[in-house]
């Protein structure tokens, strides 16, 4: 597949390439960065989507398609590698796509990890492997001690999580949802079921270059969640009275600049996740990476998640955030990160080495 992909790329205009990437996500982000080292841009969006990108004026070409899916059609393949483009992938693509075997566009970044992101378990592998520290996992709902939170199969960006403190509410919440036809009852028993870290949600937006080979810190996030970022809005009494129990649903995301001596939990559980994601899938992390984590009383930090591309998170640090500024000395952002990896490797022929 990829000597295929890499064959692709050979038979490319380098001086002619296309930055292209799904209408959604983190697209104005990429699209500006693209624009801004140089590259044309291509959209390939619904037509209800394309206003907004036509409005900021940072796309080239328009691929308009009805489903996101047809990305995977060969005439819309071909249209883009007429345009001679190599794709970004972003939150969209796992969300709405999930299989790329038949995607023969080069794609910046690491497919199988991206693979590796969406499924659970391989996620709590690969985390488990680079040590580093991470919520326990309950593995019946009988075990259930404490805060705990629930996600089920299929739950997207944080909707539908919900958190007990008992194995009797665990049944007694997912049967109103079985019954509302939120999920499905075998899904019941296949809900993943993690302790609840009380503490303050931090998200590192992290970029490994292969053309520098090093991990560089670009930008750093929290959420802003409904309803969960709510609650203090209504006073106990009546959440109480009302039953209200907190969702996590993403609407968007604030800077957050860190207490500096925490930065280097935040560096060790990078550099050990991109070791270890060697070891998974040759030759690992390329490109951008999230630690998305949770920092309890103590300020000891808890790894929940990992994502292996550009995070929507990222959009906070646009032109720059004090991170990559101080990296950089100049605006750096997650999606001119990008180009500029691109542009470097374009005039080292080190192209190949960012497209696995
Ligand atoms: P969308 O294209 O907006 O539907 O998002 C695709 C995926 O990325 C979904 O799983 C979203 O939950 C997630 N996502 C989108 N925007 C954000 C954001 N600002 N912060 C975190 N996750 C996001
Ligand atoms: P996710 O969509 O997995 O990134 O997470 C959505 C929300 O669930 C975020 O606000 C997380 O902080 C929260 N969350 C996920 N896992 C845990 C956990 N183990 N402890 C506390 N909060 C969590």
């Amino acid at each position: 597949m990829r000597e295929k992909i890499l064959s692709v790329l050979e038979d490319y205009d380098k001086d002619n390439i296309h930055i292209g990437t799904i209408g959604s996500h983190s697209a104005l982000n990429i699209f500006k960065g693209a624009k801004e080292e140089g590259f044309s841009t291509v959209c390939i969006c619904r037509e209800r989507e394309k206003k907004v990108y036509e409005n900021f004026g940072v796309v080239d070409k328009f691929v308009i398609i009805s489903d996101y899916a047809e990305l995977l059609e060969e005439e819309i393949q071909d249209n883009l590698r007429q345009l001679n483009t190599i794709l970004i992938p972003h939150g969209s693509f796992n969300a709405y796509i999930g299989k790329f075997d038949s995607l023969l566009l080069p794609m910046f970044g690491n497919r199988e990890l991206m693979i590796w992101e969406t499924d659970r378990d391989k996620q709590r592998e690969w985390l488990e492997r680079s040590g580093v520290r991470m919520p326990k996992k309950f593995s019946s709902p009988e075990e259930i001690k404490g805060l705990a939170i629930v996600k089920y199969p299929g739950a997207k960006g944080g909707k539908g999580y919900f958190i007990v403190s008992s194995p009797d509410e665990f049944y007694e919440i997912s049967e109103e949802m079985v019954k509302k036809g939120l999920i499905r009852e075998k899904d019941v028993k296949n809900a993943e079921i993690q302790e609840y870290i009380l503490g303050a949600n931090i998200y590192f937006s992290f970029f490994y270059s292969p053309v520098y080979g090093r991990i560089e810190l670009i930008a750093v996030d929290r959420r802003y969640e409904s309803t969960a970022d709510a609650l203090g809005k209504v006073p106990a009494k009546e959440q109480i009275r009302v039953n209200i129990n907190p969702t996590y649903t993403v609407v968007g995301n604030f800077p957050v600049v860190l207490r500096e001596s925490l930065l280097v939990q935040a560096f060790e559980a990078a550099e050990s996740i991109v070791e270890v994601s060697k070891e998974i899938a040759y030759p690992g992390m390329v490109g951008a990476f999230c630690i998305e984590s949770i920092f309890d009383e103590n300020a000891t930090m808890y790894v929940f998640e990992i994502s292996a591309r550009i995070v929507a998170g990222t959009n906070v640090g646009i032109p720059t955030s004090p991170y990559s500024y101080i990296l950089f000395g100049e605006n750096m952002y997650m999606g001119r990160r990008i180009a500029r990896e691109i542009r470097l490797a374009i005039e080292k022929d080190m192209l190949a080495e960012l497209i696995y």
